[in-house]
C-alpha cells in the first residue's frame, strides 16, 4: 500500500472515439488484474478516510481496496457487496468526481483513487469466476412488495432478499431496471449489467411482474391485503420543460421520451415513440448528466450538429467532469452562460432558441455564484430538435391516494425513518426526496429494507 508515489492515477481506458461513435457499447474497458491490484496499491490507507463519507452507500472503500491491492479478490468482493446491491453498476455510473473520488485524501495533488473503476473490476472478474451475490435459502414468512424496479426498488429487494423475506416486485413497463434499463444509454452501462442483477434476484426467489401498474392491473387494496409491508421506489419520471413560451411546439422533447425511445429501439421493441434526430441540427438545454446523456446519443444517432446549451460556466456544471470530456471528445459543441427566453416557432415548428446571455455574479457566503441575466443580449440559437433536460419531478399517482399516503406540495412523498403516513407503507429513492443520484436511491432502498426488517423483528 502507500504506493501513490509509485503509480499515477490511471483512468480505465476509452474505446478510440470514432469507433465508440458507432454503437451504443460501454466507452469504458474494465481494468484487467495488474492495472487494478497497482491502482489498488495508491491507497494511503487512512486511518480516518474521507472517501467513504463522499460515497452515499458509505462503502467502506479502504477494505476492498486493500483485499485487491494484496490479491485477495474473492474477499473483496465480498466486502464491496456487503454495503452495496449492485457495485458493478455503480463503479460504472456514479458521478465519481464528486463522490468517493472527490473526497479521496489523494485529490488534493496525487490523483485520487480510480475507486469506481476498481469497484467494477472487483465485481466482474468475480462474475467471471463463477461467483454470485449471495442471499438467504431459508424463506421467512412476511412478504413485502416492492413497487417500481429502479435503483431504489432493485436495492431494497437485494437486502431485503438477503434476510430471507419474501419478496414481489411490480413494474408498470415491460423491462425491470427502471431508469438503469431505460434512462442511462448503453455507452455508459450496458443492458446485459441490469439484466443480470435481475435474474439473480429472481433466481434467489423474488417474484417479478413486468407490465402491472398499481391501481390499474393491480389494486391499492389487494396490496394491502396480501404483504407484510409496501415499499415504494416510484423514482422521479416526470421530465421537465422549463416553462417558456413555444415549448409545446412539435420538435422540442423532454430528455426521458428521447432517451427511452432509443434504448427501446436498441433493445429491439418496435412499438415506440422514437425521436429521429439523424442530420438534423439538436440543441440540449441543460448541464447535468441527463443532458450529457443526451448530446452524446444525438451523436450517435446522426445529428448533423449537437450543441449543449447551459446557463451558468463550465465550472459550475453540476454533472460529473467525465462525461463533458467525453462529450467533447465525441464532437458535442457547449454553450455556456446563455439562458433560453423562448422558442421561436413557425406553427407548429420550432425554429430555434432565443437566448440570452448570461454572467455569474461574485460568489456569496456559501461559495455559491448567481447567475446574471444580461438584458439585451437576445439571440437566436436555431435548431431542428431542441431537447429539454433539465430534471425530473416525481409523478404522483392516484393510488397513493388510495393507500393514504400523503404527499407535499413537489409531489414527493411524505417520510419519517421511510415510513409513510400508512404504518405498512415505506417509500424512499426519487419518489421520497426528489430527483437525485442512482447510488442515492440505491441507498434508500437498503436503509429502507433495514426499516422494515426492524418492523418484524
Ligand atoms: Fe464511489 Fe459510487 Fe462506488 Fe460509492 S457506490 S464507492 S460513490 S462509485
Amino acid at each position: 500500500m502507500l504506493n501513490f508515489t509509485k503509480f499515477e492515477r490511471i483512468n480505465p481506458e476509452k474505446r478510440d472515439v470514432l469507433q465508440r461513435l458507432k454503437d451504443y457499447g460501454e466507452v469504458y474497458q474494465v481494468f484487467g488484474k495488474q492495472r487494478a491490484n497497482e491502482q489498488a496499491d495508491r491507497c494511503m490507507q487512512c486511518g480516518d478516510p474521507y472517501c467513504h463519507t463522499g460515497c452515499p452507500l458509505g462503502n467502506y472503500i479502504p477494505a476492498w481496496l486493500k483485499q485487491t491491492a494484496t490479491k485477495n479478490p474473492d474477499l473483496a468482493f465480498a466486502l464491496s457487496n456487503e454495503t452495496s446491491p449492485f457495485p458493478e453498476i455503480l463503479g460504472r455510473i456514479c458521478p465519481q468526481d464528486v463522490l468517493c473520488e472527490g473526497a479521496c485524501s489523494l485529490n488534493t495533488g496525487h490523483g485520487a483513487i480510480s475507486i469506481g473503476a476498481i469497484e467494477t473490476h472487483i465485481s466482474e472478474t468475480a462474475f467471471a469466476r463463477g461467483m454470485k451475490p449471495k442471499f438467504a435459502t431459508k424463506k421467512k414468512d412476511q412478504k413485502i412488495a416492492v413497487i417500481g424496479s429502479g435503483p431504489s426498488g432493485i436495492s431494497a429487494a437485494t437486502f431485503l432478499l438477503r434476510k430471507g423475506y419474501q419478496v414481489e416486485m411490480f413494474e408498470r413497463a415491460d423491462r425491470a431496471g427502471g431508469l438503469l434499463m431505460y434512462g442511462i444509454p448503453g455507452f455508459k452501462l450496458d443492458k446485459t449489467t441490469v439484466d443480470r442483477r435481475i435474474n439473480w434476484l429472481i433466481e434467489a426467489g423474488m417474484k417479478l411482474h413486468l407490465n402491472c401498474e398499481i391501481g390499474k392491473d393491480k389494486s391499492s387494496k389487494e396490496l394491502e391485503e396480501e404483504f407484510d409491508a409496501i415499499y415504494l421506489g416510484l423514482g422521479a419520471t416526470a421530465g421537465r420543460f422549463a416553462g417558456i413560451d413555444g415549448e409545446k411546439a412539435s420538435n422540442v422533447h423532454l430528455a426521458i421520451n428521447f432517451l427511452t425511445g432509443i434504448q427501446k429501439r436498441n433493445l429491439g421493441n418496435t412499438n415506440i415513440d422514437y425521436i429521429d434526430v439523424k442530420n438534423k441540427r439538436v440543441v440540449v438545454i441543460g448541464g447535468g448528466d441527463t443532458a450529457m446523456d443526451c448530446v452524446r446519443s444525438s451523436v450517435r444517432e446522426g445529428a448533423s450538429s449537437v450543441k449543449c446549451l447551459y446557463r451558468r460556466n463550465e465550472a459550475n456544471m453540476p454533472g460529473s467532469k467525465k462525461e463533458v470530456v467525453n462529450s467533447k471528445e465525441e464532437g458535442v459543441e457547449f454553450v455556456f452562460n446563455v439562458s433560453p427566453k423562448s422558442i421561436k416557432t413557425d406553427g407548429d415548428l420550432a425554429l430555434g432558441v432565443e437566448l440570452l446571455t448570461t454572467s455569474m455574479s461574485e460568489p456569496d457566503n456559501s461559495g455559491r455564484q448567481k447567475v446574471v441575466i444580461n438584458e439585451g443580449s437576445e439571440y437566436l440559437e436555431e435548431a431542428d430538435v431542441i431537447i429539454m433536460a433539465l430534471g425530473f419531478a416525481p409523478e404522483v399517482p392516484a393510488f397513493l391516494k388510495e393507500l393514504n399516503v400523503n404527499t407535499n406540495s413537489w409531489g414527493r412523498i411524505e417520510t419519517s425513518s421511510f415510513k409513510t403516513s400508512n404504518a405498512k407503507v415505506y417509500a424512499g429513492g426519487d419518489c421520497q426526496r426528489g430527483a437525485h443520484l442512482a447510488v442515492t436511491a440505491a441507498a434508500d432502498g437498503r436503509d429502507a429494507a433495514r426499516a422494515i426488517i426492524q418492523t418484524f423483528i
